[in-house]
């Protein structure tokens, strides 16, 4: 049996008469950039997620350089984040002209750890990029608690968390901006690049739709530097298609993920498994394990058919762009732990039970546990 890390076909063939129909809708109209398509997208998603504003950007990343860049965070900043992340998180705080600021991770969650962000606040810190890791909510409260006392911006990084919850709350309504990622492999995912900015503020919104334009407001007048960042139409079409099953697919990852929980119980002394937090609603990008021997249980994995990933292997203050910060091994023990113990597997909405079962079947044999 091969088994994938994800597999968009099956999807695809389900959905595959409303998206050509949408793409010859947008081709004939001949209306490619910021029309219809884009503002229908960005009022879905504000309010799917109970923010006001969507602004439709070219990808997750300048989603979140342009919320740092709408809240006035440029250079001399510094920005408080994981380490235990995408490169892109950090990657938009240094492209901002910002220094990233690293806190240590919540071992349970892989999420920032919020009793460890005040003790890095100092008087140039100007906002906090929490990262809803997997699909998870970060703790939040004490982290918005913290930045109201000390006056910071908070930006959400939930490029991974569409359709997640926090506490009954939307992720996406809990910072000052949140920023989407509709990558292909995302749980809302287009057919190229694509992300979104989402607002409860009028004014970020105003700024963020400016500088995605290049800083043009009036057309050709520039107060601001902007850039060319917009989500393209034919992709919001094929996103508004899909947005409407996006809780379908989340709850059947919620699925998949009990399932694989289940069946790995027994493995307990060599893996551990997710740990949804109380009053979190986890929507599972990844099923991520901690687990013992972790790279010769992928090579055994990949022998037989299995495709896993490591997210991430080595943490953003460890990675070779980023030394001039100055950071060094052992400065974040935790998110150094997780790069060498994790590891995700296959999951997407139309994985089979029996596709579970086989690979279940296979790190018990790796673990000679059956
Ligand atoms: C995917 C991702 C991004 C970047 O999104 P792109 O659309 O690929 O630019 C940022 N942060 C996290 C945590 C991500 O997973």
């Amino acid at each position: 049996m091969n088994i994938p890390m994800l597999d968009l076909s099956e999807q695809y063939l389900e959905l595959k008469n409303d998206i050509l129909k949408t793409l010859d809708e947008v081709m004939t109209s001949s209306r490619f950039i910021l029309g219809d398509h884009v503002k229908k997208l960005e009022a879905d998603v504000a309010s799917l997620v109970n923010a006001d504003f969507g602004v439709g950007v070219g990808n997750g990343s300048d989603a979140l350089h342009i919320s740092l860049q709408a809240c006035g965070v440029t250079s001399g900043d510094e920005v408080i984040t994981t380490p235990f992340t995408f490169f892109a998180t950090a990657g938009a705080i240094v492209r901002a002209g910002a220094t990233p600021v690293f806190v240590d991770i919540d071992p349970v969650t892989f999420n920032l750890d919020p009793l460890k962000v005040e003790g890095a606040i100092t008087k140039r810190t100007k906002a906090i990029i929490p990262v809803h890791i997997y699909g998870q909510s970060a703790d939040m409260d004490p982290i918005i608690e913290i930045a109201k006392k000390h006056h910071l911006y908070i930006i959400e990084d939930a490029a991974q968390a569409i359709g997640a919850k926090y506490k009954s709350k939307m992720i996406g309504e809990l910072g000052h901006t949140a920023c989407f990622s509709f990558f292909p492999t995302k749980n809302l995912g287009g057919y190229g690049d694509g992300g979104m900015v989402v607002t409860k503020d009028e004014d970020l919104a105003e700024k963020m739709k400016v500088i995605r334009v290049h800083g043009s407001k009036p057309k050709y007048y520039h107060h601001v530097l902007g850039y060319n960042s917009r989500l393209d139409e034919m992709q919001a079409a094929i996103l508004n298609v899909k947005l409407p099953r996006l809780s379908e697919w989340n709850s059947l990852r919620r699925e998949k993920a009990s399932l694989y929980t289940e069946l790995l119980e027994p493995l307990k002394e060599f893996i551990s498994t997710p740990v949804e937090a109380e009053g979190n609603y986890h929507v599972f990008h990844q099923y991520t394990l901690r687990v013992k021997k972790r790279n010769e249980l992928q090579q055994y994995l990949k022998d037989q058919g299995i495709a896993t990933m490591i997210y991430y292997p080595v943490p953003l203050h460890l990675q070779p762009v980023f030394r001039d910060l100055g950071y060094q091994e052992g400065d974040f023990p935790e998110a150094e732990k997780a790069s060498k113990e994790a590891i995700s597997l296959p999951m997407f909405p139309e994985l089979k039970p029996e596709q579970q079962q086989y690979v279940v079947e296979k790190i018990s044999r790796f673990y000679n546990r059956a």
